[in-house]
């Protein structure tokens, strides 16, 4: 089946693919660049003059990347967010996006459900879905987004020099707790538990925050397999080292209390936190300040750019190892 309308007598279904993209899939676009959306064999699409055309791509697999049983709401939510996240890193603007849905079966409570919380996000970032495609097969979904940006204010890995300053927003490891929390059976009554298990489910991609950091980080990535891994890669696309201080890392209340000692430990390896970790020179840090202020989450400095190469942690002022990752028993 596919949702640009055409015939797929093949693999027939009970909901036909024609009445998968009405009821699901078809939202009329109040963007002026869809020259042509879903309905034909392709979009047509007026990218902005001038500027570079940023795209990304992004699976999730059922037993991979979510258990079974998820809420398809927070699916929906959250195969979008993952892939806004990485426009968001590169300081683009998102405008249009692609989706195909791997479905053991056309279940209409299931994709009603998906859509919404696919919808949902993409209302608030002004995103129109303009094609895409389903096929019978295990639970996976993937989306294709497609961003504008100046290519010379691109916000690329390789950008960070020595002295500029190591940044990150919000507070990581909050949704490697919800999601350890999660598969433990935790109660999911306890307020502090459902915020963390929210920020699992439901990243908030920092969109507003990459625009805002165009022209003042030097480098930028967005965090989705642990900070320190994500942060190393930035170094190294950037030819130099860094410094992290541990105890600046900034720690949620209910990461702190669910986690205690072990929580700097999830805030460096846990990942799925989609947050943005970028460079910035000194001299942008009164800018970037006055920016953050609009924000509703923190930006905070967490180290130092160095020469040479490798990311050494420190605490106390001393170099130390990373913390274990044996936070399993929680
Ligand atoms: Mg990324």
């Amino acid at each position: 089946m596919r949702l640009d309308g055409s015939a797929d007598a093949g693999r027939p279904g009970a909901l036909d693919e024609a009445a998968i993209i009405e009821r699901f899939f078809r939202r009329p676009s109040a963007r002026d660049d869809v020259l042509l959306g879903i309905g034909d064999d392709a979009a047509l699409l007026a990218p902005p003059a001038g500027q570079a055309l940023a795209v990304a791509v992004d699976t999730l697999v059922e037993g991979t990347h979510f258990h079974l049983g998820t809420d398809p709401r927070a699916l929906g939510h959250r195969v979008l967010a993952v892939n806004l996240s990485d426009l968001a890193a590169m300081g683009a603007e998102p405008a249009w996006c692609l989706l195909s849905l791997s479905l053991p079966r056309p279940d209409p409570a299931w994709l009603a459900g998906f859509a919404d919380g696919f919808f949902a996000l993409a209302d608030r970032h002004g995103v129109a879905l303009v094609g895409g495609d389903t096929v019978r097969g295990p639970l996976a979904a993937t989306v294709t987004v497609h961003g504008f940006v100046p290519a010379a204010q691109a916000c690329r890995r390789s950008g960070a020099r020595p002295g500029d300053g190591i940044w990150v927003t919000g507070t990581p490891g909050d949704a490697v707790a919800g999601r350890l929390a999660q598969a433990d059976g935790a109660d999911a009554g306890d307020p502090a538990l459902a915020a963390l298990l929210a920020r699992f489910l439901y990243p908030e991609p920092r969109v507003a925050a990459g625009l805002a950091l165009r022209g003042l980080a030097s480098a930028m990535i967005d965090v989705s397999d642990g900070l320190h891994q994500d942060l190393a890669r930035l170094l190294v696309a950037s030819g130099a080292g860094g410094e992290l201080v541990v105890e600046a890392l900034p720690l949620s209340a209910a990461l702190t209390a669910r986690a205690g000692g072990e929580a700097a430990a999830l805030a460096l390896t846990g990942g799925d936190d989609y947050e943005l970790c970028f460079t910035l020179p000194e001299h942008h840090a009164g800018q970037l300040v006055e920016r953050a202020r609009a924000w509703d989450f923190p930006v905070t400095r967490i180290g130092t750019v160095t020469a040479g190469s490798g990311l050494t942690l420190l605490r106390a002022g001393q170099p130390c190892a990373l913390p274990p990752g044996s936070y399993r028993h929680f």
